[in-house]
């Protein structure tokens, strides 16, 4: 048997290398952050979600010389001139605290007509140098009170559009089948296999 390209997947986050993992089985050998040596935080300064994500891939294919791919996340609202992108998991301060985000995300909707709001999710793939960027994109909007207890992040507040439960009252499964990250990441396997 031949041994499968290997590719890494520039996070430390356990659940999303499993899903990754899970979708290019048997075509290639998707390794994490800490299996190939990489302890470092991974620079992210730029000031898109399409910068930060290139900035992260490209960085370990300058460092480590192996293909790679990594994403990047921010959660849109138009009534708040699209705040806070980029800045999603730190909207509320430095401490990345979910709660503290929705709180602020609920304080600064307060009296808005407008509460649509999407997920877009950045993937961007260095193969041999060469950068290619896939788009996913859920729009849906922002509910008045947290709702459900799975997820993480934004999905107590987000109720996808087409649906009536939050994303935090959804499955996984459920989730990403519908989800910004789950299409990006679709193009992304559709793109290598
Ligand atoms: P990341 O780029 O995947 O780390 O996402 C940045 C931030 O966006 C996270 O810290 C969360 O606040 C938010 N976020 C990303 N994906 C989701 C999601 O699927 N549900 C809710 N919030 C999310």
């Amino acid at each position: 048997m031949s041994a499968l390209p290997k590719i890494c997947f520039a996070t430390n986050n356990e659940n999303k290398l499993k899903e990754v993992k899970t979708l290019l089985a048997g075509k290639f050998e998707v390794v994490g952050l800490k299996e190939i040596g990489c302890e470092e935080d991974v620079p992210e300064t730029q000031e898109t979600i399409e910068g930060n994500s290139k900035q992260k891939a490209e960085y370990i294919w300058d460092n480590y010389k192996i293909n790679c791919f990594a994403d990047d996340t921010g959660l849109e609202v138009p009534a708040l001139n699209n705040e806070p992108g980029v800045y999603s998991a730190r909207y509320a301060g430095p401490q990345r605290d979910s709660k503290a985000n929705i709180n602020l995300l609920l304080q600064k909707l307060e009296g808005k007509t407008d509460r649509s709001a999407r997920f877009k999710t950045v993937v961007s793939l260095v193969l041999d140098g060469k950068v290619e960027q896939f788009e996913g994109i859920v729009n849906g909007k922002i509910i008045a009170e947290e709702t459900g207890t799975d997820g993480f992040g934004y999905d107590p507040v987000f109720v996808p559009e087409g649906f009536n439960q939050t994303f935090a009252e959804m499955t996984m499964e459920a989730k990403n089948k519908i989800s910004h990250r789950g299409r990006a990441v679709r193009k992304l396997v559709d793109f290598l296999i």
